[in-house]
């Protein structure tokens, strides 16, 4: 979030012209980012403070610098964004339109645990369980704690980026929280290939040819995949784990590209690798979208 919400808006409004059959999903994903953006300012949160010493001695060892665990929240804050974005979800679709009442109820009623959720936002396997307990989609709960975090999160990595050397981390996994990234960009003239974080956002360098999720750099197993008429984005598929991840070309691209936005316009890509046996790594800013249904995609 470090463009202001009203270039992203601008840059939305652009996409849903062009790419009409993104029209519906966008929309959900500009009211969410609104409500994120809304509660990013008023956060109280204590960011623990970083002794640069044990910072280099971890990130030379190549271990993350908080995990996926170590993030402070806003609890207060994300139960706020919870119920506005299940607000939000509950007419984007049929099925959230179903699962948010019965989330809300739960939580009512005192079976689900709100704050323990938003505690262990991490923590796929427990958010699994407490959902099946109570017979809710564990993708709409998922999709709006992670949501409701978020906020949180990007905070903390914003302060604490600039006391690492994103450059030179090279590492498949997060500098800041070891997690997957999402999706690469491709900058500057020369092309260096930079990771944008999953969890929290962080961007940092990575190798220009080579696989985040298993380290491959086996040519012969590495391929690309490109759709017509879009030659600023690719898809980077890798034979020996199976795994794939969008490029972004911002060269190719005439603006400087918000990475999370241009993740959902290129979900036709997803789309493909997958129907090609390739799968991805990281969890999906689209969350309980019915990706293969002919809701995702209209008639396009
Ligand atoms: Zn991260
Ligand atoms: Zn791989």
């Amino acid at each position: 979030m470090v463009e202001s919400l009203d270039q992203i808006k601008e840059r939305i409004t652009q996409f849903q012209k062009e790419k009409p059959h993104y029209r519906d999903i966008l929309d959900l994903y500009t009211q969410i980012l609104a409500e994120q953006t809304k509660m990013q300012s008023q956060l109280k949160i204590t960011v623990p403070q970083v002794d640069q010493k044990l910072v280099q001695s971890q990130l030379n060892k190549g271990i993350p610098l908080l995990g996926i665990e170590g993030f402070a929240l806003d609890l207060e804050a994300a139960q706020m964004l919870f119920y506005a974005l299940s607000a939000i979800g509950k007419s984007a679709t049929s099925k959230m339109e179903d699962e948010i009442p019965r989330i809300t109820e739960e939580i009512e009623s005192g079976n689900l645990n709100l704050e323990g959720l938003l505690s262990k936002h991490y923590d796929g396997h427990y958010i699994t369980q407490e959902a099946e307990h109570c017979g809710v989609d564990k993708g709409v709960l998922s999709f709006l704690v992670q949501g409701s975090v978020r906020p949180s999160i990007v905070a903390q990595m914003e302060q604490l980026k600039d006391s690492l050397n994103l450059e030179e981390w090279l590492q498949g996994q997060c500098p800041i929280c070891g997690s997957p990234p999402q999706i690469a960009q491709l900058r500057d003239e020369e092309g260096k290939r930079y990771l944008l974080c999953s969890l929290c956002g962080c961007q940092w360098r990575w190798e220009r040819i080579a696989c985040p999720y298993c380290s491959n750099k086996d040519h012969k197993s590495l391929h690309y995949l490109y759709a017509e008429d879009e030659e600023a984005y690719r898809v980077d598929l890798c034979d020996l784990c199976k795994g794939y991840i969008k490029t972004i070309d911002s060269r190719k691209l005439g603006y400087d590209p918000y990475l999370d936005l241009e993740d959902v316009v290129t979900i036709h890509l997803d789309i493909i690798a997958m129907e090609k046996g390739y799968r991805r790594s990281a969890p999906t800013p689209w969350g309980p979208w019915p990706l293969l249904g002919e809701d995702a995609l209209g008639s396009a």
